[in-house]
């Protein structure tokens, strides 16, 4: 009897620890910037995906199944994609967040494989849920495929500059230090992709951020969260006054 009860009460812990381990897994990061157009929050979902919302709006951006459940997220009001990778342009997560009125912005392969959305190219940009977005070029310049071909070959993946009010907001995409990120200007927060082979090291993303010098830097989609990648991005950026932030944006 007495080791009856012992086998229940433990079975009741266990059930009562699996119920709070679903609940923190729906449970993200979030942070809130104040900028001169309203509140806005950004949650980091992991791998290559946030979720900004602001004005009541929500903007999901690269939407990935394998990092969240998205019958439970909030539906999109927004969607920006970077590139049809799989892990960027996921089906089986966008058919639980789109409705009829849902604007998509993406790029041109993204448009012609989910059959919807507004495609910005590479230095276009456009209104989208009251803000402006401008599409920057994402690619690789070192990292390739052993058939010698970019992993994200140039002139054909974005990069989004989000801007609201006076806060401009960068989220890089795949791609590496490119020209063009370095020469950005007055950028606030920046996501820089720090996952290999595919886009930088920490060696990379370090030269692209004292470049363009963002206020805020997120290292994101970093592939398997280790210590070491941060760590070294922290020794790179040490005295540079740039506010570095690491969050759980890895698979
Ligand atoms: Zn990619
Ligand atoms: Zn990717």
């Amino acid at each position: 009897m007495k080791l009856l009860i012992i086998a229940l009460l433990a079975l009741a812990g266990l059930g009562f620890f699996l119920f709070h381990a679903a609940e923190a897994a729906l449970q993200f990061e979030e942070d809130v910037f104040a900028t001169s157009a309203g509140e806005l929050k950004i949650t980091f979902v992991g791998h290559g995906t946030l979720i900004f919302s602001f004005n009541g709006k929500v903007l999901h951006i690269d939407p990935y199944s394998k990092v969240a459940d998205y019958s439970l997220l909030p539906k999109a009001d927004g969607v920006l994609i970077t590139h049809e990778h799989q892990d960027h342009l996921d089906k089986a997560a966008l058919e639980h967040i789109l409705t009829p009125e849902t604007d998509i912005v993406l790029n041109a392969k993204s448009a012609e494989i989910l059959g919807r959305g507004r495609v910005l190219r590479n230095g276009e940009s456009a209104q989208l849920l009251g803000i402006t977005v401008e599409a920057v070029p994402a690619y690789n310049i070192v990292h390739k495929r052993d058939t010698g071909q970019p992993f994200h070959p140039k002139g054909e993946h974005n990069g989004y500059i989000l801007v609201f009010g006076d806060t401009r907001i960068y989220v890089a995409g795949d791609t590496e230090n490119t020209p063009e990120m370095k020469a950005l200007e007055d950028i606030d927060v920046a996501f820089l992709p720090m996952n290999l082979p595919f886009t930088m090291t920490p060696e990379m993303v370090a030269d692209a951020a004292l470049a363009f010098r963002p206020k805020v830097l997120y290292p994101y989609h970093m592939g398997q969260m280790d210590e070491e990648r941060p760590a070294k991005l922290a020794e790179l950026l040490k005295g540079s006054g740039i506010d570095l932030r690491i969050r759980k944006m890895g698979r």
